[in-house]
């Protein structure tokens, strides 16, 4: 069994070569002594040695099968190294992650093609973590720390923001990498909050909100929420009202404030219809 056959485009493979690279990513995930760490995409190990070095427990999901096998062989006599052969997507991380009551340690150079929809699930078991020490493409990760009313301001910036300390540790550039991407890298440490930075209501209803905001960027704030689900219960025009909103904006000019008074009011008037409709029977 070995890790030589062609990278696959498909899956990502841009596996990390450099040393020192190698070697400030597993400073910047500082993992403690005895910790339980996941790493998604653990490709041709180069950051796994050294965290089964320091892991208490290491779970590794990697999707393409062979090196999936490789790594079990090569763990063989590691019991605190599992091995789950699947696509991080479908894993369910809320389970995964509940089998260690301490709170983990998160280490991935991710795929760039998944990147996004991997964030998304990692913030949705935010109190599950201790830490994630993330390496994106230098866009998505510059995507994160944008302020309102910039054309990278966006879903991700505010849901992981509400959760998260977010802050850029440094660049890597496509020599790094066998085979060399096109773009720059961005290593990123993301600090679990103990506390949301607003109260959103219910979180459900604030992604919905956030989402629907963004999902036409060249429509106004109004004409986007009014094509969310929610729209369906409660009319628009009043919510924007009632947050001193302009609904002429566009969704991408929001503060974090603003989204979490909208998915306030919006939770508040959603659980008021429902207990309307449970006392009508
Ligand atoms: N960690 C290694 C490194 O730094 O060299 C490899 C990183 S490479 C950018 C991404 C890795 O994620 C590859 O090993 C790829 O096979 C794996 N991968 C791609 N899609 C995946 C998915 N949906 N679920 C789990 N692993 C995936």
């Amino acid at each position: 069994m070995s890790t030589t056959r062609r990278p696959l485009k498909s899956l990502g493979q841009n596996f990390l070569v450099d040393q020192n690279i190698i070697a400030r990513i597993i400073q910047a995930a500082d993992i403690q002594p005895g910790q339980s760490v996941l790493e998604i995409g653990p490709g041709r190990g180069a950051l796994t040695g050294p965290l089964a070095g320091r892991a208490g427990r290491l779970v590794l999901i990697e999707f393409d099968h062979a090196l999936a096998a490789w790594h079990r062989d090569q763990n063989k006599d590691n019991g605190h190294v599992t091995v789950i052969d699947a696509d991080v997507l479908k894993v369910d991380l809320d389970a995964l992650l509940s089998e260690s009551p301490e709170k983990w340690n998160v280490v991935a150079n991710l795929p760039y093609n998944i990147s996004t929809e991997v964030l998304f699930r990692l913030y949705a078991v935010h109190d599950r973590l201790a830490r994630m020490t993330l390496m994106l493409q230098k866009e998505v990760g510059d995507r994160l720390a944008a302020p309102p009313d910039c054309s990278a301001y966006g879903v991700t910036t505010v849901l992981l923001g509400l959760w998260f300390d977010i802050i850029r540790a440094f660049v890597v550039h496509p020599g790094s990498f066998h085979p060399s991407p096109k773009v720059d890298s961005v290593v990123l440490n993301f600090i679990p909050l103990a506390e949301a930075r607003a109260d959103v209501g219910d979180e459900e209803v604030f992604r919905a909100v956030v989402k629907s905001s963004f999902a036409m960027r060249r429509k106004t704030l109004i004409n986007c929420l009014k094509s969310a689900e929610f729209a369906k219960q409660l009319d628009c025009g009043e919510l924007l009202e009632a947050c001193a909103i302009d609904g002429r904006r566009r969704g991408e000019t929001l503060s974090l404030e603003e989204f979490a008074a909208l998915s306030r009011w919006v939770t508040e008037q959603l659980r008021t219809a429902s207990e309307k409709a449970d006392i009508n029977g």
